[in-house]
């Protein structure tokens, strides 16, 4: 059995170094996927065939599953053209005139940004005067503080598809400066083409960011602290509501943070991410 256990270790060497990459580099390689695929399927095939079936594997390989290790890596679907789909979408909104009030006064159709093959989709409100001079949704201050949620949830920016309801900045008056909430109208009218996003991304997950995102999606109001930390459905799919980062920017309680912590936990879960003890803390001091 001496070559099973130099190959185990040998499988076991080579797979941190590609679950390093995979946080490197977005999308994976697919020929770096395609190995470690390879390997995990040799690795549970000579297991099986080496290992009475009464019995588990006296040595635990590093992970326990690759559903529970392997949902932050692109899901590969190599017949699927939803990356060329998502591509004319975004060609279309980019020209789309349907709001002609925003339309003049846009700079950019912030469109959305992220891996098309995402498991988790994140929803905000509307381009703000930073997006709308960038052309990405959640830049600035506000996306500053997503990333770092992004990255205490152990994922990259780069692995979640994130969206706006409202791809154009909501217009102001003359001379005032600062960022509008969208109208419901304005909403509805955009709402078709996050719709068909999330036709094409197909997340397992969606999160709301404030109560915009929310009502936008859900197509009624309700107040943030009911709505909150609780699963709704859109299009059949499950949706967490949760606090917009800027309203944590402006409480900068623990309490506050730990709510949206919570919340994000739960997404974990829903998605059958593994958690690490560490993460269950984080903030808990605030509400002991
Ligand atoms: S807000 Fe949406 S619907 Fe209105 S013009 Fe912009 S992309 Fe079109």
């Amino acid at each position: 059995m001496l070559h099973f256990s130099l190959f185990f270790q040998a499988i076991d060497s080579i797979e941190p170094l590609l679950r390093r990459m995979s946080h490197q580099l977005s999308p994976l390689p697919r020929a770096s996927l395609a190995s470690l695929q390879r390997l995990q399927d040799l690795e549970e095939s000579l297991a099986r065939e080496h290992t009475p079936p009464s019995c588990s594997m006296s040595t635990p390989l590093s992970h326990s599953s690759a559903q529970d290790t392997t949902d932050h890596l692109p899901r590969q679907q190599p017949q699927d053209d939803r990356v060329e789909k998502l591509a004319l979408l975004k060609d279309q909104a980019l020209e789309c005139q349907r709001c002609p009030h925003l339309v003049k006064s846009r700079r950019n159709v912030v469109f959305g940004v992220g891996n098309p093959y995402a498991s988790l989709m994140f929803v905000g409100e509307a381009p703000g005067e930073e997006e709308d001079l960038r052309g990405e949704p959640f830049v600035g201050k506000a996306g500053e503080l997503l990333t770092k949620i992004i990255h205490s949830m152990d994922y990259q920016r780069e692995e979640i598809f994130i969206a706006n309801i409202l791809k154009c900045r909501p217009n102001m008056p003359a001379g005032v400066t600062g960022n509008r909430k969208p109208k419901p109208e304005e909403m509805t009218t955009c709402l078709p083409w996050l719709k068909k996003q999330i036709e094409l991304i197909k997340p397992r997950v969606l999160v709301a960011w404030g109560s915009t995102a929310m009502e936008g999606l859900l197509g009624k109001s309700m107040l943030m602290r009911q709505a909150r930390g609780r699963w709704f459905e859109f299009e059949g799919i499950p949706l967490m509501v949760t606090y917009h980062p800027a309203y944590l920017l402006r409480n900068q309680s623990l309490s506050e943070k730990r709510k949206v912590w919570e919340d994000m936990l739960q997404v974990l879960e829903k998605l059958e991410r593994p958690i690490s003890q560490k993460q269950r803390q984080f903030f808990l001091s605030a509400t002991a």
